[in-house]
């Protein structure tokens, strides 16, 4: 199964998709965290992610699509994935499209998590986010068993730069203008799901479950 997560930055994305990828067994694919990974170990790459991300704003289509691809013919995505994070431009959607098409191959379900912009802003000043393993906790909503550290692998948990919210308006600016348009692309398409992403976050996971086991 191939599924996209489409939704605003803070929308709870990476939560849901993190659990859709262990519940079927099948790689949790961020473009977020491969550039956040990269930073962490100072590559090129990284540094010209950096460059954009610290700022609020999309990595350029090109080196995006590029790591994407590079990731999802990987091996162990041959059975399916879920994509968190990409696409973000109707570009990068149509060149996913294309080259999903050479190998007769498609997405199955675009779901987009729903939630207004006024809950982003709280939300992502309280996300702690693990830049080991990608995992996510909220100091209030979906707070670690240990303070400040990752249940999943142990490592320490951040604040991202990129949730001040200064940069969280920009990003939700740059969401609207340009990512906010893939979901009638998708609906379009006739894979397009909506779940109520305001919900408690076993809540919205039940929602979408009943989506893909239909
Ligand atoms: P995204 O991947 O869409 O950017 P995240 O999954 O990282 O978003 O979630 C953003 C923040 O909101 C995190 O701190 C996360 O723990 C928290 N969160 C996720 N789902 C919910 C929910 N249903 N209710 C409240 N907080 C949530
Ligand atoms: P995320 O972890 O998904 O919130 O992504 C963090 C940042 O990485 C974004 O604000 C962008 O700067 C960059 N990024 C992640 N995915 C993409 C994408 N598909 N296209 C362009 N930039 C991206």
């Amino acid at each position: 199964m191939k599924i996209i997560m489409l939704g605003a930055p803070g929308a709870g994305k990476g939560t849901q998709a993190i659990m859709i990828a262990e519940k079927y067994g099948i790689p949790h694919v961020s473009t977020g965290d491969i550039f956040r990974a990269n930073i962490k170990n100072g590559t090129e790459l990284g540094k010209e992610a950096k460059k954009y991300m610290d700022q609020g704003l999309l990595v350029p289509d090109e080196l995006t699509v590029r790591i994407l691809l590079d990731r999802v013919g990987q091996e162990d995505c041959r059975n399916g994935y879920v994509l968190d994070g990409f696409p973000r431009t109707i570009p990068q959607a149509e060149v996913l499209d294309q080259e999903l098409g050479k190998l007769g191959d498609a997405i199955d379900v675009a779901i987009d998590v729903d939630v207004p912009d006024e809950s982003i802003i709280k939300r992502m000043s309280g996300r702690r986010a693990c830049l080991s393993c990608g995992a996510t906790y909220h100091v209030e909503h979906v707070p670690p068993k240990k303070e400040g550290i990752c249940d999943h692998c142990g490592q320490p948990l951040v604040l991202r730069e990129d949730d001040k919210p200064e940069t969280v308006r920009n990003r939700l600016k740059v969401y609207h203008d340009q990512t906010q348009p893939l979901i009638d692309y998708y609906d379009a398409k006739g894979i397009l799901k909506v779940v109520d992403g305001t919900q408690e976050m076993n809540q919205v996971f039940e929602a979408i479950m009943k989506i893909l086991e239909k």
